[in-house]
């Protein structure tokens, strides 16, 4: 066993879609700096980066009906689907400069064009959806949709939900071409691949066990390698804590004040999968319905085709449960170490509140293959049990912290940065909308922690991301040119040729 300490400037704690994209990020802006990353599973994006562990959507506020809200007024509040959709356009950006460098190949491996589409069912739902629509469809952003109620359009867009439904049954649909699916998984893999490629030192099956800070402020860590079965003993200055459900541990164990009096709550998915390919091959968009009266806005039911394993696949869902697990491949224990004296009236209040949530997660879980078959079946009504299998996706631990317009214990929905005040370690808590953003909130990170440099590194950030700094609502000429630039380099626009490396 060696005491031998390691430094690097940098340390990555995780390889998902969040060090993937840090890492890429700063390797352009700081080529020298020593970057090292620890990931205690085999391979790179296993986690909830993994297509089978999410969603693959492209959130870009073009379905998701949860980000858009009818006001008191009946009017419909679309800031927050504007802020998404600013935010993917970041994120297909850098891909775009990574496939037009060369840095990264073959863009069809993990983005695919798939039309969005939004559709309910019943009188006032058809209403809200229309008003949706007429709010969205004047902003360049959502420029392209289009919404129907006519069962004969349905049918061409979505002829599997339309078979065998009832000729009187109100339903509506927004459909918008210029969706996509993106598989989160090979892109990780992808961008550790590059990151192997400039001299950073990807530490599979090394599990960090614990961190503290050093007297002269840098942070150091105990790592466990898990084939050499041996202890190593890293430093660095600056350190990201990367490590999806596992972030909040190490962020407890970091004791800066910022990360006091935060929580985790775990909430499990699962998807159904569909065996019969000659149905896979009827549907072809992703199709996102609303949530259930108490359903949390991550468990918005949704039909989707993927593209996995070079196949077109089909998964429905995700239903939402329960388990103690903040990782997928974490412990039954886990909830239950992250109680600490500065949180516990923080998840004690969240309990008392979330009452009717935990209610839910508990139903979810119970609900047996039949009663799911059910739910799928409001979306194909011609679903057959035997044709649909059930997969176990990733955690997600929602963040719960005191908030001034929630009050104590409030459960977050959204992707939280934690970071100390001297810009030292940051950590990303919570997932929604998730991997989409990887690319903007890796931004914020840069911009919070490395505030010193970030003047001299703007230059090439806006390089790689036009519109970095920019709101795109407000520079509506920008717009076209971002969507044309994007869809050519990663081949989403069928009129445009695919640039492909060798
Ligand atoms: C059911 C579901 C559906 C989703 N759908 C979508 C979607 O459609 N679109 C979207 O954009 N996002 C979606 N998301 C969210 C998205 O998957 C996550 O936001 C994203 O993958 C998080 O990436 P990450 O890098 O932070 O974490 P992860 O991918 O979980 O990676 C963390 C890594 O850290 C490692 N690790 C943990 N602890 C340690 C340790 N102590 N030492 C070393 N390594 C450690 C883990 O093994 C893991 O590999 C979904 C998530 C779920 C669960």
């Amino acid at each position: 066993m060696s005491n031998r300490e390691i430094k690097s400037d940098v340390i990555l704690i995780g390889a998902g879609i969040m060090s993937a994209t840090l890492g890429t990020l700063l390797k352009e802006l700081v080529p020298d700096w020593k970057i090292t990353v620890f990931e205690k599973l085999e391979k790179a994006g296993e986690e909830s980066s993994n297509e089978w562990n999410n969603a693959g959507t492209g959130h870009a506020a073009l379905c998701e009906l949860n980000y858009t809200s009818e006001k008191p007024d009946g009017s419909i509040n679309i800031s927050k689907a504007i802020k998404v959709n600013e935010q993917f356009q970041e994120s297909m950006q850098f891909w775009s400069y990574l496939v037009n460098s060369n840095l990264i190949r073959n863009p069809q491996d993990f983005i695919m064009p798939l039309p969005h589409m939004s559709m309910v069912q019943g009188e006032d739902n058809v209403k809200f959806l229309k008003k949706r629509f007429e709010a969205m469809t004047n902003n360049p952003l959502f420029k392209g949709m289009e919404f129907s109620d006519d069962p004969e359009t349905l049918k061409k867009w979505i002829p599997l939900i339309m078979e065998d439904r009832p000729a009187d049954e109100h339903i509506a649909a927004t459909k918008i071409d210029s969706g996509t699916d993106v598989n989160f998984g090979a892109l990780t893999r992808m961008l550790f691949d590059h990151l192997q490629t400039q001299n950073v030192d990807v530490e599979y099956k090394h599990n960090v066990e614990s961190i503290k800070r050093n007297k002269d402020g840098s942070w150091a860590f105990k790592v466990h390698d898990l084939d050499g079965c041996k202890m190593e003993y890293h430093t660095a200055k600056f350190v990201f804590l990367g490590a999806g459900g596992g972030s909040l541990h190490l962020l407890q164990q970091s004791g800066i004040p910022e990360g006091k009096h935060i929580g985790g709550f775990p909430i499990s998915g699962l998807f159904m999968v569909c065996k019969n390919q000659e149905v896979v091959e009827q549907h072809h968009a992703k199709v996102y319905g609303k949530a259930k009266v108490g359903a949390p806005p991550m468990s918005v039911p949704h039909l989707d085709t993927r593209y996995i394993d070079n196949k077109k696949s089909l998964l429905f869902g995700p239903f939402a449960g329960f388990s103690p697990k903040f990782l997928k491949t974490g412990s039954n224990m886990d909830l239950i170490f992250s109680v600490k004296p500065h949180n516990i009236t923080t998840l004690l209040a969240a309990g008392v509140k979330e009452m009717a949530l935990t209610k839910y997660l508990i139903q979810q879980l119970m609900l047996s293959k039949e009663q799911r078959m059910e739910e799928l079946r409001e979306f194909i009504p011609t679903a057959k049990s035997e044709e649909w299998d059930i997969v176990v996706a990733g955690q997600r631990v929602q963040v719960i912290k005191d908030t001034e317009a929630g009050g104590k214990g409030t459960l977050q929905f959204g992707t939280e940065v934690v970071s100390a005040a001297d810009g030292s370690i940051a950590a990303l808590l919570g997932a929604s909308p998730g991997a989409s953003t990887a690319v903007p909130v890796m931004l914020e990170v840069i911009k919070k922690c490395f505030p010193e440099h970030i003047k001299e590194w703007e230059p090439k950030i806006k390089e790689m991301i036009p519109s970095y700094g920019m709101s795109l609502r407000e520079h509506p000429e920008l717009i076209d040119e971002i969507h044309t630039s994007t869809a050519q380099a990663l081949g989403l626009s069928q009129n445009l040729p695919l640039q492909t490396a060798d």
